[in-house]
């Protein structure tokens, strides 16, 4: 693991999160890929129901304590981040990290396209390839049991991929990153949510609007029924940030 910039972290209910740019983040990985020695790294795109989430799930929160860069997905932990640390923290989100790095390479990054729904990885990949020029080191999809994990593990190892995106949802693709990396020795190991669907065409991606505003999962709750259930979530993480404000205040 390489050592943070421990200035830029802060801490955000006890996960690490880091004040870096969506372009520094860009330079970084970018670093990691085409610097020597080759050395697995994982990146956490943080959003609030990775937070909630994580509180009963501890090996979800060892993933993200012991990840190379943990950036702020979105406004809500751009908000945490303003009500609990006092401090600014620029958004880049896991999405345009991982089309940054392809419009940044193209031909020079490998890339192994995990996660989705069997089929989707495919087209998902078949459009990087013609979109961005990128090579295709690996496709698999995100339907298998523990059993199988060190098997498609290894496929990721052997695909000598520079970038590996893991789409299997929260908390499976961060744990998978983090259990697997010294086997996978991939140099940039990002779990990336709903991208292989949108990439593939099957999601699609949030308007500009939205995403300009970094309100992007307010269209995505709204737009899909499956994710209606996830809105208490949010509520139940605007009230831990809450808490904790107050928490905080009469410790301090
Ligand atoms: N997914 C997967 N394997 C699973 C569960 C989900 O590959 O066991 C994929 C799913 O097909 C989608 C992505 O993970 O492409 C994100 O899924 P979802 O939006 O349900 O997860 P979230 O990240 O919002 O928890």
């Amino acid at each position: 693991m390489t050592n943070p910039d421990p200035t830029q972290r802060l801490t955000l209910f006890d996960l690490p999160l880091d004040n870096i740019t969506l372009d520094a983040t860009l330079d970084r990985l970018g670093d990691w890929i085409y610097r020597a020695p080759r050395a697995p790294h994982t990146v956490v795109t943080l959003n609030p129901e990775f937070i909630v989430q994580s509180r009963t799930q501890p090996d979800f929160v060892t993933a993200m304590q012991v990840a190379d860069l943990v950036t702020a997905d979105g406004v809500g932990i751009v908000w945490a981040a303003r009500q609990l640390c006092a401090q600014e923290v620029p958004r880049a989100p896991g999405f345009d990290i991982v089309q940054g790095l392809m419009k940044r390479h193209g031909a020079d990054l490998r890339v192994f396209f995990l996660g989705a729904k069997p089929g989707v990885a495919e087209v998902a990949a078949q459009n990087a390839a013609r979109d961005y020029g990128i090579q295709v080191a690996g496709i698999h999809h995100g339907y298998f049991d523990l059993p199988e994990d060190q098997r498609v593990a290894e496929l990721v190892r052997d695909s000598g991929a520079d970038l590996l995106l893991t789409a299997m949802g929260a908390g499976r693709q961060e744990t998978f990153n983090q259990y697997w990396r010294q086997v996978m020795n991939t140099p940039v190991m990002i779990g990336c949510g709903g991208v292989i669907d949108v990439l593939a065409g099957t999601a699609d991606l949030a308007p500009a609007w939205t995403r300009r505003m970094g309100v992007e999962w307010i269209w995505r709750v709204a737009g899909d029924r499956k994710r209606w259930n996830r809105a208490p979530r949010l509520a139940k993480f605007v009230q831990m940030v809450r808490a904790e404000k107050r928490r905080a205040a009469r410790a301090g």
